[in-house]
């Protein structure tokens, strides 16, 4: 069965399908020994295709859902030596990355995979599926300010889309708040930046939920591998 380029370059694990474009444009991209800069070429498994010279493979596809502690960058290297999400996963042998990124003084769920495919999918903004965070942020919060978050407020020059929010606890004492915010959007720093747009600076953020994934049964620094039926529902 032939298939486009671009697609068995992302199914290799090498990169996103976006990224597998670029590289063919730009010319990184042999087939059977021939530059090919066509997005639209189709290969099939008789195909020798090499990317930086390098013949790929076909890996199998693998999917992890991750605890990830705070104090742990969301890369697969840090130029300062900081711990990485996979410094956890020394042991896994396939090439796996993380699918969009928690701060690295963000905890909670994270997915990582070797699948460009996947990863292309679920950080397109159309198909994004809800991610419930919790916060602890400074002062407290007013049924007002949770309307404003419902309504979505301005992050970086532009409205976001509407999030659901919920008051969880006060400290008075403290001037502090935890409160519930779901979205569906993954713009940079967002959870925070919205949260300051009300005035409320978040001083600790938990990603508790990715659609219909959740931490249980893990502490942090612990992961486990997707169930064949949760890729499915990812697909
Ligand atoms: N929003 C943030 O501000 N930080 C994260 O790590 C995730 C979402």
């Amino acid at each position: 069965m032939s298939e486009r380029l671009q697609k068995v370059i992302a199914q290799a694990g090498i990169a996103s399908r976006r990224k597998a474009e670029t590289l063919i444009t730009a010319g990184r991209v042999q087939v059977n020994g021939v530059t090919v800069t066509e997005l639209g070429t189709k290969v099939d498994s008789k195909d020798t295709v090499t990317v930086n010279g390098v013949p790929i493979t076909k890996e199998q596809l693998v999917y992890y859902l991750f605890y990830k502690p705070r104090g742990v960058v969301t890369t697969v290297s840090d130029d300062k030596k900081r711990k990485t999400v996979l410094d956890y996963f020394e042991e896994v042998p396939e090439r796996i990355y993380p699918v969009g990124r928690l701060d690295y003084d963000t905890s909670g769920l994270l997915l990582l995979t070797n699948d460009g495919e996947l990863d292309n999918r679920l950080t397109h903004p159309k198909y994004e599926f809800e991610k419930n965070y919790v916060a602890k942020v400074k002062g407290i919060i007013s049924n007002n300010d949770l309307k404003q978050l419902r309504l979505g407020v301005m992050v970086d020059g532009k409205k976001s889309a509407p999030a659901k929010s919920k008051l969880i606890r006060t400290d008075k004492e403290n001037k502090t708040s935890i409160v519930g915010l779901t979205i569906h959007e993954g713009r940079n720093h967002q959870v925070k930046k919205m949260l300051a747009a009300v005035s409320h600076p978040v001083m600790k953020l938990s990603r508790e939920s990715y659609g219909f994934l959740d931490l249980k049964g893990l502490n942090p620094g612990e992961w486990r591998r997707l169930r064949p039926h949760e890729v499915e529902e990812l697909k």
